[in-house]
């Protein structure tokens, strides 16, 4: 048990991202020659607990990881990164999360994701990270796990009046209500929101209409992630919602930034308390922009230092 207090809890999924490059995708049965291999850091919880401590908050994962190379590795990277790692429970009954992605040269992908040991992240892990849970600042959760412990975690978090964000990513069409009712930040992507509303997510005006109906489902507030049109925020004390539009980049590669945006979101939920939502809807667009500027996911998440002093 730890007396630590942390700025940032996060409960989700680790995953191993394994990616080979080749002129083109294999068919049943056949073996081809691939030009280059690398592996990568993927899984949503982690991107975002990885973002929010390179923005420098005190930040610890609650996860579960295979008893393999992977899972040693994977907690290594935690550490490098500053990411508290007494809540990372490692079980020999499954292998490490990880995600076999095959891209072929015009850019298309095939990929065969294994949740693995996410998917035994179970009550008495939830229940060891406790103390940490109800210290909190800010908890953070996503759907790579099994939902029900995702729902037990912001639970717990708002029992004790930790500051939850939820991101309901990858969606399931049959979402718990209790899911809105125990978030304070109902964050999301255009698809997500779409799949959430059965309505059209494309563009500002859709996203506002599609927040609003997210908000009646009892969320404190809604934020709908647009890719390079920004974000749209929609708050319950509030009739208004607003779009807080991101400055023009040259996107290289886009993977993994939303998690970017939620981790950049619970660090200023986490430091800057009292600051309006739509400013740090603003500040979090200008930190994901960062990030799709450089290949890779983790990889091309910025620090503190990387970034100007304006956002802090
Ligand atoms: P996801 O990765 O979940 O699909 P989005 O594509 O909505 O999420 O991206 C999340 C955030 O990343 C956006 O709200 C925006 O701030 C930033 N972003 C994404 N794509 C771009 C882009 N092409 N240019 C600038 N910012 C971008």
């Amino acid at each position: 048990m730890t007396e630590e207090a942390f700025d940032v809890v996060v409960v989700g999924s680790c995953m191993t991202d394994l990616v080979s490059q080749a002129p083109r995708l294999p068919r049943a049965g056949e073996t081809i020659h691939g030009h280059k291999f690398f592996i990568g850091f993927g899984g949503k919880g982690a991107n975002q607990c990885i973002q929010a401590a390179r923005l420098g908050v005190k930040a610890a994962m609650v996860c579960k990881v295979g008893k393999d190379f992977f899972g040693d590795n994977y907690i290594q990277n935690f550490k490098d990164n500053g990411v508290h790692t007494d809540f990372v429970g490692q079980t020999s009954d499954a292998a490490t999360g990880a995600a076999s992605i095959t891209v072929n040269d015009a850019g298309e992908n095939a990929i065969v994701i294994v949740a693995g040991a996410n998917m035994l992240l179970g009550g008495e892990e939830l229940q060891k990270a406790l103390p940490a849970i109800s210290h909190a600042k800010v908890l953070v959760c996503q759907l790579e796990i099994s939902p029900q412990m995702s729902l037990q975690a912001l639970r717990m978090a708002r029992n004790n009046r930790v500051k939850t964000i939820f991101n309901p990513a990858p969606a399931i069409p049959d979402l718990d209500p209790d899911f809105y009712k125990v978030s304070d930040v109902f964050c999301c992507n255009e698809s997500e929101a779409e799949l959430l509303t059965g309505s059209s997510v494309t563009n500002v005006e859709e996203a506002h209409r599609a927040g609003q109906e997210l908000l009646k489902r009892g969320c404190g507030s809604v934020i709908i992630t647009l890719g390079p049109q920004g974000s749209v925020v929609l708050k319950a004390q509030e009739s208004t919602s607003k779009h807080m539009p991101v400055s023009a980049v040259t996107a290289v590669d886009t993977t993994g930034a939303g998690d970017s945006f939620i981790g950049a979101l619970a660090f200023y939920m986490a430091n800057y308390p009292t600051m309006p939502l739509e400013e740090m809807a603003r500040r979090a667009n200008q930190v994901a922009a960062v990030s799709v500027q450089v290949v890779g996911t983790q990889t091309s998440y910025p620090f503190r230092h990387n970034l100007p002093a304006e956002l802090f």
